[in-house]
């Protein structure tokens, strides 16, 4: 068997979960194709986008992976979450609701995969900060208390953008290499 034959292959699937309009699908569209829409509109059906990122020399794709809506009416179904490594749980630092909603994402996540999922609990719409309404600190409290990594972005202004995703990819490397 030649060297390449011999390389192993990493193919990843990360959802992204939370409420409406936190700003799950710009954020994706953030990362994969560096663009942001002001008027972005739920598109239908599931869509993922593949993503190679190099680690330890290894080449990692993660396929992540946007609800086309269907959180609206709370109808994200198992198939969305079912073979995911890793999650991101997205709430918007400008809506309180969206950030007491965030146990119920994670009770749905929960029931749908097992504890080895990685998980990361993003407040995005951190470029909002005049209409903040969920602290930094609140934010990185339950995180902690719920075993998620945690970090505050804007899909806006590309702020920690890419670091959520690179944080979550290793985390899922570290996990099953
Ligand atoms: P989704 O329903 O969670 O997929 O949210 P979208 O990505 O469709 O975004 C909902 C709305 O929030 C859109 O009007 C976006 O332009 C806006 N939005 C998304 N991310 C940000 C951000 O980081 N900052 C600001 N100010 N607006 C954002
Ligand atoms: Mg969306």
């Amino acid at each position: 068997m030649s060297d390449d034959e011999a390389e192993e292959e990493y193919l990843f699937k990360i959802v992204i979960i939370g409420d409406s309009a936190v700003g799950k699908s710009n954020l994706l569209s953030r990362y994969s194709r560096n663009e942001f829409n002001a008027h972005s509109k739920a598109t239908i059906g599931v869509e993922f986008q593949t993503q190679s990122v190099e680690i330890d020399g290894k080449e990692v794709k993660a396929q992540i992976w946007d609800t086309a809506g269907q959180e609206r009416f709370r109808a994200v179904t198992s198939a969305y979450y079912r073979g995911a490594f890793g999650a991101l749980l997205v709430y918007d630092i400008s809506r309180r609701a969206t950030f007491d909603n965030v146990a119920r994402w994670l009770d749905e996540l929960n029931s749908h995969s097992d504890t080895t999922v990685a998980r990361m609990l993003v407040g995005n719409k951190c470029d909002l900060e005049n209409s903040r309404e969920v602290s930094l600190e609140e934010g990185k409290s339950l995180a902690e208390s719920e075993g998620l990594f945690f970090v505050e972005t804007s899909a806006l202004d590309s702020t920690n953008v890419q670091t959520a995703f690179e944080i979550i990819i290793r985390e899922i490397y570290n996990n099953v290499s």
